[in-house]
Formats: structure tokens, sequence, C-alpha cells
């Protein structure tokens, strides 16, 4: 991996985001132009022409054809908010510009917000990355390896005896320079036939070729229509093989980025938004520039997700 390049490209400083999304008002412009590019859409027959009722600070669009009324938030992952946008903002910026990840503990400091807030908005933002990440599948050449949250590579009791620990499948692809190219980091039920072939169909692509080492399990990807290239090697963990070097970076890093930070019981309840936080970051770590509106088109796009499906929180760091 070319970490260079990545750890020296420029973002959005500081300076730049308060110019930018500083006021309500920007914020406003801002997620108007994200929801709508080629301008207001109802939501209800799509009609375009419209008029706009003040109501409070928040826009209300009034369609001409239906008079159906939508708020600028209204459809959107900020749906039903007290928050200012500036805060929701200020929480995207933070977030996508965090080389290895933001807890809800830092954005509760760096926000001035209590915690639970935080907390929710974090959720929010995590399951906006999530439904982003599932639009993907994997392609061509794909390292595989399986791997547990809590579990002995990612902070936590050591060894796969540990009761807390939750399988998931680490998934890397890779172009014919060796280069990677996209993560993907998936909760399973366990490693059997069954689970890997589910797993396969939902996120490979047909025809991929799949290097795995010999644990059986991953065999169900030809189900999948896929290649599997097994590396069996004395000793189940093949871990120093160039095989398996960028599944291994990957795991690595994520290692990096949640250590210390989640308590076990937590990735059992959040662990898939965890995981798609982290692939979702991975996946454009060549554009950190852009990754504040990519992550504001990301919570535009993501459908209202009110506090008793996200749960409230019982874990904390
Ligand atoms: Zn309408």
């Amino acid at each position: 991996m070319a970490m260079n390049r990545i750890q020296f490209q420029r973002g959005l400083s500081m300076p730049e985001f308060a110019k930018r999304f500083g006021t309500e008002s920007q914020c406003a412009a801002a997620l108007e132009a994200a929801r709508w590019p080629n301008g207001f859409s109802c939501p209800r027959c799509g009609g375009a022409g419209h008029c706009v009722l003040r109501g409070g600070s928040c826009k209300v669009f009034q369609c001409n054809a239906c008079r159906h009324q939508t708020s600028l938030i209204a459809g959107t992952v900020f749906q039903g908010t007290k928050l200012p946008l500036t805060v929701w903002f200020l929480a995207i910026y933070l977030i996508s510009q965090a080389k290895t990840g933001l807890s809800a503990l830092a954005l509760k400091r760096h926000l001035g917000v209590s915690y639970p807030t935080a907390w929710l908005i974090h959720h929010k933002l995590m399951r906006a990355m999530e439904q982003r990440e599932e639009r993907y599948v994997l392609e061509g050449q794909v390292q595989v390896d399986d791997a547990y949250l809590g579990g002995e590579r990612t902070g936590g009791k050591v060894g796969r005896g540990s009761k807390n620990k939750v399988p998931f499948v680490a998934a890397v692809s890779f172009s014919e320079e060796g280069h990677p190219l996209r993560a993907k980091l998936t909760l399973v039920p366990g490693f059997t036939l069954t689970a890997i072939a589910q797993w396969a169909k939902s996120n490979l692509a047909p025809g991929s070729t799949v290097l795995s080492d010999g644990l059986a399990c991953f065999n169900a990807v030809i189900d999948a229509g896929c290649v599997h290239q097994p590396t069996v090697v004395a000793g189940r963990k093949p871990k120093d093989l160039p095989e398996f070097k960028w599944v291994n970076t990957v795991l690595g890093n994520l290692k990096t980025s949640l250590s210390g930070c989640y308590h076990a019981l937590a990735f059992r309840k959040y662990g898939a938004q965890y995981l798609a936080a982290f692939a979702y970051r991975f996946n454009r770590r060549f554009d950190l520039r852009t990754l504040n509106a990519r992550l504001l088109l990301a919570a535009v796009a993501c459908s209202p997700l009110p506090q008793r499906s996200i749960r409230a929180a019982d874990v904390h760091c």
C-alpha cells in the first residue's frame, strides 16, 4: 500500500470547514444541494414545482402538484433532530477526517453535547456508512480470512474459546499489480459452509477468485460461482504469507482503530456498524478531501433511524 500517498494527502482543513459550514444557513444550503442536486423533487409525486414555507429555522417545501409538505431533513438520517445542522455537520467533518475513526466519547467532547446524544449521532452516521457499503460487492481476486471482534486480533479476551468473540469475514480485493482495492468486513453466524455460502452470495461477484487458508468452510464460495484457491500450510494461520498480506494489513489497522475503545459486548449488538464504518473509510482512503461531502450524501440518502431502532447506549467506552 502506498501509505505516504494516503497519509500525506490534503484533507479539508478546519478553517476551510468553518468558512464553508460555519452557519446554519450554509449547512442548510449544502444539505439542500446534497439532497436535490437537480433542484427540488417531491418525495411523494416527484414533481419539481414547489413553494417554500418558512417553518421556524427549518425550510419547509410544499409541492405545487400534490400539496405534500416536506422539510429539508424529513426522510434523511437527520429527521426529527433538534440539534442545529452545524452540530451534525461538525460531526460529519470530524468523523470523515479522523484517520482511525472517532469514538462517541471523543465526539461528545468535540461537539459539546451529552454522551447519549453523541452516541446517537455516531451510530446514525455509522448506519449511513453501512448502507453505502452494502451497495458494493468484491470482484476479481479476493483475499479472505476468518476473524473475531473481541477475539485474538481486535482486543479483548485472547483465544477462540472466548464467549464474547464475534465472528466476521475479512475480505480484501486486490488488483493484478497486487494493490489492495476494496475491503469488506461482514459479521457471520459462524464459520460453517452454510454461513460462508450465504456470505459469498451477498458479498462477492460471481467469477471472483478467492484466496484463503485451509479453513474448510471457505470452499463454500464455489456455491456463489467463485473460484476457490486455498493455501494449506502446516499450522492453520499463514499470517506471514504474501497471499494474505492485505487482509492481514486491514485486520491490523482495524485493531488499531478499535483498540480498547469498545466493550466486547457492544460488538455483538453493533459490530456490523463498527466494521462497515471502518471499511467505508478504508475504501475511500484516497479521497480524504471529498470524504466530508460524500458522508453528507450518505447521510441524506440514509432513511430515518428512530432511536428505538438503534437502541439506547448501554455499553460505554
Ligand atoms: Zn408532490
